[in-house]
């Protein structure tokens, strides 16, 4: 008596689903139960010396099952658009989608694939919005630009080479959009002043009055961004 307790304590806790089948059934969902199907007349003690019989198989299941739900967790919870927390949603669609304040995100086994597919997905928006703020600030400030390039810089939002090419990060997306606009502004003005003096700062200052409150921001931002990662 005192062995067969033993026997069944040993193995492992699972959820049995009595249907209209042939043969019996084991599986672990991503949840990390076991499943058992079983046909209607099958015993009870069949069924346990099945799950006994296959605990090798269930052990290695179980830790894959695990292993999954951790890359799963790696993946953010949610993300900056445009100076905005948007909470990250997973679904089965294979691109990026952002609707009323959530990022969908496909549901990928490896997390570092998926945080290739935002970061892409960040630069796609970035192209976009970003062209055409630079499109609208030229033509207010009345000034030209050769071309512009979105970079995957780490540490400067933007630059500006004196053949007019202007690069503004990807990053640039988790800032505000008044952040963003003061970038853009500053880089801009390089097409004026190649430096940082007194004339060039007169100049953002006058296009963007609050350069100031944009600047601290940024750094803000900076710092947020390397917490969470993203200058990785
Ligand atoms: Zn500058």
């Amino acid at each position: 008596m005192i062995d067969k307790m033993k026997k069944q304590q040993m193995t492992y806790p699972y959820i049995l689903q009595r249907m209209r089948r042939k043969s019996i059934s084991l599986s672990v969902t991503p949840a990390g139960e076991v499943l058992v199907k079983a046909p209607l007349r099958m015993s009870e003690q069949a069924i346990r010396a099945f799950v006994q019989k296959h605990e090798g198989w269930i052990q290695e299941h179980l830790h894959i099952a695990e292993e999954q739900r951790k890359k799963y967790a790696e993946a953010p919870a949610q993300v900056r658009f445009l100076g905005k927390d948007c909470r990250v949603q997973l679904w089965q669609e294979k691109q990026v989608c952002l609707q009323d304040g959530v990022v969908y995100l496909p549901e990928m086994e490896d997390a570092a694939k998926q945080r290739a597919k935002l970061t892409a997905w960040y630069r796609q928006q970035a192209k976009e919005l970003l062209g055409r703020r630079i499109e609208h600030w030229a033509q207010r400030m009345g000034c030209s630009y050769a071309k512009l390039r979105i970079s995957g810089a780490r540490k400067r939002w933007g630059s500006c080479t004196s053949e007019g090419t202007v690069s503004l990060a990807w990053r640039l997306m988790m800032a505000s959009p008044r952040d963003v606009d003061y970038v853009i502004v500053h880089e801009l003005a390089h097409r004026t002043h190649m430096d940082h003096s007194r004339e060039f700062w007169m100049l953002v200052a006058k296009y963007c009055p609050e350069y100031e409150t944009c600047r601290r921001m940024l750094k803000d931002i900076s710092q947020w961004m390397h917490q969470e990662g993203w200058d990785l």
